[in-house]
């Protein structure tokens, strides 16, 4: 007897009238019309199943914070940074615990089941570190949280930045962190990645740096971080999040850039929502957009996802754990329009993401983990368009996760009595 069986599937490749079997936590079998018992059987109705949303790029110890001590009024980051300062000396241990489960809890909902944190590491007490790694631990059964040491105050910048890093990873934090835009000078910045990728690879250890989060065209520390990925052979380990300052550089030196990038199978992550909201903040008109080259480091072969980044947090204000909300912005802001662009737009909030995570065994495939989520929509392009409903959401075969279709009664003369809104 299966455990779960998931008949009528439309799948993210294309495939249709598909049956997805599940024994033991794992995918079994997919293949068409196959019919058996099962503890739990589903009918998707030609609706599409996908695996889980995977959110490349997060702050799991700032949100659901928003307006404490005040909100942000000038909507930079940098006012985010400094209104963050002032939040942290109260910050608690279980304030932190309880906040981020609270942020989990809709992120399951949202049939999101693995995030990359970044956690602050600047203050020597690390204390949003010992949260979440707590967090980690409990939500381990429905949730993959990957945490990044990240040095918010700059690693050189602040007083003790590099060891309080080094003894945030002793901790069991997974991924080296940077901000190299946030120390002093472009020297130090630079420094700053190379003594980071340098740590990385004496650890074995991934890294994933807040990169050029600047709308200044001359902030190229995302060469360096290809330069230092090629010369430690950290090859497909190594990404760069945020990367906004490639919105306003000169296209000449991009044509030389993009290639560097490529060569160190440098991952790239973009986060729509902020970057579209924080960057173009000293414009007057034109207003940049602020995000980075999407589709052309798509084109050239990167791995890119879209992050969420922040929820409610000092930088801010929007947002409900719906990495749908995130591929619908970046659509847009990228003007990522044909039918080939859309499905690559829900790629960067699924398998792209994994990929740069490394996460084990991801995916609709016989031997992957049996992580699904069966979306009220009958394609990718729709489940964006939609921002379509989580109907059910499965961890390893077991169901957590369910929603009612969102379908409206109607009372018109001479209508339907209801929309649906995915049946077209
Ligand atoms: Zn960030």
């Amino acid at each position: 007897m299966l455990d779960l069986l998931i008949t009528h599937a439309s799948l993210p490749d294309g495939r249709q009238n598909m049956s997805i079997a599940v024994q033991g936590g794992r995918i079994n079998e997919v293949t068409e019309g196959l019919q058996a018992p099962a503890h739990e059987t589903v009918d998707a109705g030609g609706l599409l199943v996908s695996p889980p949303f995977v959110d490349a790029h997060f702050h799991m110890d700032s949100t659901l914070s928003y307006g404490q001590p005040r909100v942000n009024e000038s909507g930079t980051l940098l006012e985010g940074i400094a209104l963050w300062g002032e939040l942290k000396p109260t910050l608690t241990h279980d304030a932190i615990v309880q906040r981020a489960l609270q942020y989990c809890d809709m992120a399951v909902a949202r049939g999101l089941l693995a995030i990359r944190s970044h956690v602050d590491t600047s203050h020597p007490s690390l204390l949003p570190v010992e949260a979440l790694l707590d967090v980690k631990q409990r939500v381990a059964p429905y949730l993959d949280l990957q945490l990044v040491a990240f040095p918010q105050d700059g690693v050189l910048r602040a007083p003790g930045g590099l060891d309080n890093l080094k003894r945030a990873l002793d901790m069991g934090v997974d991924v080296v962190g940077g901000i190299p835009h946030f120390e002093r000078t472009m020297a130090q910045g630079a420094e700053s990645v190379k003594i980071l990728c340098e740590l990385a690879a004496e650890r074995g250890k991934r890294v994933d740096m807040h990169c050029d989060e600047s709308d200044d065209p001359h902030s190229r520390h995302v060469e360096t971080l290809a330069y230092e990925t090629q010369r430690l052979g950290l090859y497909g380990r190594v990404t760069g999040s945020h990367l906004t300052s490639m919105h306003s550089m000169d296209n000449y030196y991009v044509s030389k850039l993009i290639p560097l990038m490529a060569e160190a199978d440098l991952g790239v992550v973009a986060n729509p929502l902020i970057n579209i909201t924080l960057q173009g903040r000293h414009d007057t008109y034109p207003k940049r957009r602020g995000m980075t080259r999407v589709p052309e480091l798509m084109a050239a072969g990167l791995t890119v996802a879209f992050g969420h980044d922040c929820v409610l947090d000092p930088w801010y204000s929007g947002g409900s754990a719906d990495m749908l909300e995130a591929a619908h912005m970046g659509l847009h802001v990228g003007q990522m329009t044909s039918q080939a662009a859309m499905r690559q737009c829900f790629d960067a909030v699924t398998v792209n993401p994994a990929k740069l995570l490394g996460l084990e065994g991801y995916g609709i495939a016989p031997g992957c983990h049996a992580d699904l989520v069966l979306l009220h929509a009958r394609n990718p392009v729709d489940a964006i368009r939609l921002r379509a409903t989580r109907l059910g959401v499965w961890r390893r075969g077991q169901r957590v996760a369910s929603s009612p279709a969102p379908v409206a009664q109607l009372n018109l003369p001479g209508r339907p009595g209801s929309v649906d809104f995915a049946s077209n």
